[in-house]
């Protein structure tokens, strides 16, 4: 095992992964920017590395701060957390290449998933269905025309190298073609650099799927269950659940066989995610994050599996000690991703926290980086704190997700507890009746 990580990131995740380190008696080292200098990733790891200014690309996204931070500390490994360079396969390539271990799959795999459209073909080409649209690229606004056509209005014209919900544009018909796939690849240019878009049919009524995999780079993939993450704004998940209150036993199974054989053939090593989309009893995938996700605490509630522990060991060499029929269902849990965010008009909310109190009790957990008198900075991810519960049955989980936001105190700045007070009193969504469109009704609703 390995003797020291360097963590490269920043928030809750630099924590989490901190965290799991710890209790296998490895070592950390913290890195970080000069705004995050009294951030508690940097409080609590063994070492740490100041790396750049505030703007993320001079720091969390510099690459040789990064890897002379691991240099000069003799880390062993890098574990890249979600977001930054979590899915950059030249980073991961770099990263092997002086020497160290990257937490994480092979180059070849993080470049092939991060071009969806790659990765919509090597899915199709292992048997996993797609949403219906485009082969590949669109060469053409006239192309996008005929494909449309054939698929049917509405379709969603979207970025091969999106992400975040950026480059993604629904035309409803004909007449709105052309403006969509014009603002797609500009916002796709614009954030990516790259603006090749495909098209697919825009489902009316999903729900997002998806299945936590785990693979050792031997041939052995097991999954971990699926979450349902369809309560999103603006393509953004803000509560996730697992499992999903809409899929059986039997469809998670069908799935899981699915979506393991398929890993299998590709050879895929470390944690991954395959995202579906979920309507009418049929599953289409949509794309694959090559990483650890924000929502995966759920999972681990429901299998007692430390997904970050598994990373090391496979980062490591070892081999997965188990079988997928070891891995045993209990329960359900649930997420809400709490942000520094105004609940009803979403405005950013950085600024000093005066009071931070996390709620307790049984079956609760707070991934948060929070700490009273610690003021969040205004240049990430306005991601505050995950708060995550686990209830025997679904309606305990609701029961229990209500009394823990009722204790949780952040004062100084708005956040969006509000918000999620209001989501878990709500009939259809303890019914588990909602889609992927359900949260944006909702929020508008509510103003
Ligand atoms: P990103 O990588 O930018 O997050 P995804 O492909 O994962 O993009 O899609 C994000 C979300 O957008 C999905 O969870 C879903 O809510 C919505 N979405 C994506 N594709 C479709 C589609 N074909 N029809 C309807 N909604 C879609």
């Amino acid at each position: 095992m390995f003797g020291k990580v360097l963590i490269a990131n920043r928030g809750e995740i630099a924590l989490r992964v901190h965290r799991a380190c710890q209790e296998m008696g490895i070592r950390t080292v913290a890195v970080h920017s000069t705004a995050d200098a009294s951030a508690m990733h940097v409080r609590l790891a063994d070492e740490s590395v100041c790396i750049g200014p505030p703007a993320a690309r001079e720091s969390y996204l510099n690459v040789a701060a990064i890897l002379s931070a691991a240099t000069i500390t003799g880390a062993d490994a890098i574990h890249p957390g979600y977001g930054f360079l979590s899915e950059n396969a030249d980073f991961a390539e770099m990263v092997e290449a002086h020497g160290f271990a990257f937490i994480g799959p092979t180059p070849a795999h993080i470049r092939m998933m991060g071009d969806k459209i790659a990765a919509k073909t090597a899915m199709r080409g292992l048997g996993v269905p797609l949403v219906p649209g485009s082969d590949g690229a669109l060469a053409s606004l006239e192309e996008a025309r005929a494909v449309a056509a054939a698929v049917q209005y509405p379709v969603l014209i979207k970025a091969a190298a999106g992400g975040g919900g950026r480059g993604m544009k629904v035309a409803r018909s004909e007449e709105e073609l052309e403006e969509a796939w014009r603002v797609a690849r500009t916002e796709a240019r614009a954030a990516f650099g790259d603006d090749s878009v495909y098209l697919e049919k825009y489902l009316d009524r999903p729900r997002h799927i998806e299945l936590q995999v785990l693979a050792d780079g031997y041939g052995k993939v097991v999954h971990l269950g699926e979450r349902d993450c369809s309560l999103q704004r603006r393509h953004q998940k803000l509560v996730e659940e697992a499992g999903s209150p809409a899929l059986s036993p039997i469809e998670r199974d069908r799935l899981g066989a699915l979506v393991t054989g398929a890993l299998g053939r590709l050879g895929y090593r470390n944690a991954g995610t395959l995202e579906f989309l979920w309507q009418d009893g049929q599953f289409a995938f949509i794309e694959m994050n090559t990483r650890l996700q924000v929502e995966h605490p759920v999972t681990e509630m429901i299998t007692g599996i430390d997904l970050v522990k598994e990373q090391l060991r496979v980062a490591a060499g070892e081999p997965l000690g188990y079988g997928q029929e070891a891995i045993r269902f209990h329960g359900h849990a649930i997420e809400c991703r709490i942000t520094a965010e105004n609940s009803e008009t979403f405005a950013p909310s950085p600024g000093r926290v005066t009071t931070f109190h996390p709620p307790g009790g049984m079956g609760v957990r707070v991934d948060s980086a929070l700490y009273s008198g610690y003021s969040v900075p205004p240049h990430y991810d306005s991601l505050v704190a995950k708060l995550v519960v686990h209830g025997v049955t679904r309606a305990e989980a609701i029961a229990r997700m209500r009394r823990a936001l009722s204790e949780m105190v952040v004062d100084g700045i708005d956040t969006t507890l509000d918000l999620h007070k209001r989501i878990v009193e709500d009939p259809e969504f303890q019914a588990g009746d909602y889609t992927i469109h359900w949260l944006e009704r909702f929020v508008a609703r509510g103003r």
